[in-house]
């Protein structure tokens, strides 16, 4: 299921720029120390697919009622194993001599696991862990004769670093629109390995885009945590301003604007309605992913029976919020914490629509506005306090990026 979303955005980004030819090179820089792990126990790897259940693998890999029931209970608030994902793979461990179940590992996200062992006193419990990746630092770079999609594609570049990459600089290039035939990238990124072996992209650590002769510098750094205890952390241009915004500039790849944003009355035939529209309408094909344009909280996830069909609002600060109309399938739950660019549905017609398009509201101190048109203001600049921080920070960067 994953990989279906990723190449659905994936044809979505080249398909905004398609019949590109490309030159690049990409290399390494580091090599990591490599750790294989041996295996001690027995272990009964089980990649979940769709109709399986936690008791019905359990139950295939030899673990009884009470223990299945037990296991669950007692990960229940760490991680409810009822949720299991299809496409991940869960781990038994078994005593090589016994059979007796020692452990099982489940993958709760690209950053922790679930292990249910038992304690020193025989007892059994879940912990929660963080998943340590060995790192490899990679340089690539390229001429875009059209899409950076296909240059990761002609050098083997891990197309989720290409999406990164892509949104590092969503505020600032319009990879839609924008993209010259000329412009070149060239970026420094973490590769994570497990046990040897490649797993995924990490942190995009500094990165550089000339587009229509425009030269756009982007560099990671954090702060540290803020008084709340988020992480400061972000990409910015070696001033200190960040690269990024409040908002992305579209929440979906499409097509084409449909329907822009009116405030007059408009007559729909297919629904005998008129109305004015306060959105802004972009075709895209079934099943495109959807992205938040920001961080915020769903307010409403759910059928609306006024039109909008499956819809979700989210509510980004005290000022903006943003609703995702018709949608095929949602992707959040009411309440739930999104971050800038998660997927929270996909599109679709459902509600007063006539094909598959998103139905964009972006609603400021109460009021629909034209996200196309309005101000947003630039996201917070580093604090002057850690300027010199930054800049010895980034000046190895800096002159891998423009030698
Ligand atoms: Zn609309």
């Amino acid at each position: 299921m994953k990989k279906y979303i990723i190449s659905i955005l994936l044809l979505a980004i080249s398909g905004l720029a398609s019949g590109c030819i490309f030159e690049g090179k990409s290399k390494d820089i580091e090599v990591p120390e490599v750790i294989i792990e041996e295996p001690r126990d027995r272990e009964e790897v089980v990649l979940i697919e769709t109709d399986m259940t936690f008791s019905t693998i359990s139950e295939e890999v030899g673990i009884g009622g009470t223990l299945m029931m037990n296991i669950l209970a007692v990960s229940e608030e760490i991680y409810n194993l009822v949720k299991i994902r299809v496409g991940r793979e869960i781990k038994f461990y078994f005593d090589k001599d016994t059979d007796e179940f020692i452990r099982l590992i489940y993958p709760i996200d690209t950053e922790e696991e679930l292990f249910v062992e038992y304690n020193e006193e025989g007892e059994l419990f879940a912990e929660r862990r963080e998943i340590e990746y060995q790192l490899k630092i990679k340089t690539a770079e390229g001429v875009i004769e059209s899409s950076l999609y296909q240059s990761a594609l002609d050098q083997n570049i891990d197309e989720r670093a290409i999406i990164d990459l892509a949104d590092v600089f969503a505020w600032t290039v319009d990879f839609g629109m924008g993209i010259r035939v000329g412009d070149t990238y060239k970026f420094i990124f973490e590769e994570r390995y497990r046990n040897g072996e490649y797993q995924m992209p990490g942190e995009i650590l500094a990165a550089k885009f000339v587009n229509d002769g425009k030269t756009i510098e982007g560099y990671y750094f954090s702060e540290g945590l803020d008084e709340d205890g988020d992480l400061l952390e972000g990409y910015y241009h070696p001033s200190g301003e960040s690269v990024q915004k409040i908002f992305l500039k579209n929440p979906v790849s499409f097509k084409y604007i449909s329907s822009g944003f009116t405030t007059g009355r408009r007559y729909v035939e297919a629904f005998n309605v008129s109305t004015g529209h306060r959105a802004i309408d972009y075709a895209a094909a079934a099943g495109t992913p959807i992205r938040s344009v920001g961080d915020g909280t769903v307010t409403f996830a759910g059928w609306n029976s006024q039109g909008y069909g499956y819809l979700t609002k989210i509510r980004h600060n005290s000022v903006f919020s943003t609703n995702y109309a018709h949608q095929s399938r949602m992707a959040v739950s009411y309440g739930q914490k999104v971050t800038q660019g998660q997927i929270i549905g996909y599109v679709g017609s459902t509600g007063f629509s006539t094909g598959p398009h998103l139905h964009f509201e972006m609603v400021k101190n109460g009021t629909k506005i034209n996200p196309l048109t309005v101000d947003i203001p630039s996201d917070e600049s580093i604090a002057e306090d850690k300027m010199e921080e930054f800049k010895a920070a980034i000046t190895d960067w800096q002159k891998q990026l423009n030698n």
